[in-house]
């Protein structure tokens, strides 16, 4: 296991099991700017948010915990004195969803869709809040000033409500889960249907925008920063399609259920983290999913 790989994972767990906590290496602290007034940020355990700056205000993508957003509220401080507008949350995930009420204290107000807010409703973390507005539908729009934010819900595909965000003006999007730079997928692939999540791929590769900041991102930290592009997304589904066919290779040889897991090598992706000590749980995942159908699933999901 690599150090990298082990620091990840500590983050992973810290951030869905336990309270809210900010790094020691504070000095990691940092924002970057990637487009026109756009801005990717991170404490360096593995969260990336995004915000944008305008002539009216400020629009923040991310929150993951009250922790991370007091760092990214600072962050947003020490870049212009314009007032943050809107904390935009991506899906309903505990480790995502939690800390708006950071910014919402602060005269923000935090968006969701309308699905994750009513799962968090149902499933409130130590940490969350209720949104300050909710959306509903496929798209929506914020007008901003000298920017728009745009919402894209692509239906089912990682947890509920999981929305896209564009800003066309700067060429930028925020990708939460789906695209992860550098990674196999993240252990047994839990609330990913996954069939869905690369058809949602293919529609984020028409959108409008150069660069991202994918919410999590692998490549070296110093890289990580200066956000993922188009090649990564398609990377993303390129891995899904080769696992999935790799699977169906083994199931046509008729090797045992249980044999696959371990039977299954992808090395063109042997230096993405994970691949180790995770091929084989995704492996495991995605043979149920062939095997038994895709799940998770919900009827008018768009
Ligand atoms: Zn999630």
């Amino acid at each position: 296991m690599s150090r990298r790989f082990r620091i990840f994972s500590f983050g992973v767990l810290l951030s869905v099991f336990s309270a809210p906590f900010v790094l020691a290496a504070d000095e990691l602290n940092s924002a970057r700017e990637i487009s026109d007034g756009v801005y990717s940020f991170t404490l360096g355990e593995g969260n990336h948010s995004m915000f944008v700056v305008g002539e009216d205000g400020v629009a923040v993508f991310e929150t993951f915990h009250s922790g991370h957003a007091q760092k990214l509220s600072e962050a947003v401080e020490g870049v212009t004195d314009k007032p943050i507008r809107y904390a935009f949350i991506s899906h309903n995930h505990w480790d995502h969803a939690s800390g708006g009420q950071v910014f919402s204290g602060a005269g923000a107000q935090t968006v969701m869709h309308r699905r994750a807010a009513d799962w968090l409703d149902a499933n409130p973390g130590r940490d969350s809040a209720l949104p300050d507005i909710t959306w509903s539908g496929d798209h929506k729009i914020f007008d901003m000033g000298d920017f728009t934010v745009r919402l894209h819900y692509l239906g089912l595909n990682h947890g509920m409500g999981l929305t896209i965000f564009t800003i066309p003006e700067r060429r930028v999007a925020y990708i939460a889960d789906l695209v992860t730079p550098n990674r196999v997928m993240f252990s047994v692939v839990p609330d990913f249907n996954i069939g869905e999540w690369e058809r949602s791929l293919g529609e984020i590769l028409e959108m409008d925008f150069d660069v991202a900041v994918c919410s999590h991102n692998e490549l070296p930290l110093d890289e990580a920063m200066t956000g993922c592009t188009r090649t990564h997304v398609e990377e993303e589904r390129q891995f899904i399609r080769d696992l999935r066919n790799a699977i169906l290779a083994e199931f046509e040889k008729g090797t045992g259920f249980m044999d696959i897991p371990k039977a299954v090598r992808l090395p063109q992706y042997s230096h993405w983290v994970g691949y180790e000590e995770w091929l084989e749980m995704n492996t495991l995942r995605l043979m149920t999913d062939l095997w038994m159908g895709p799940f998770p699933w919900v009827p008018d999901a768009r």
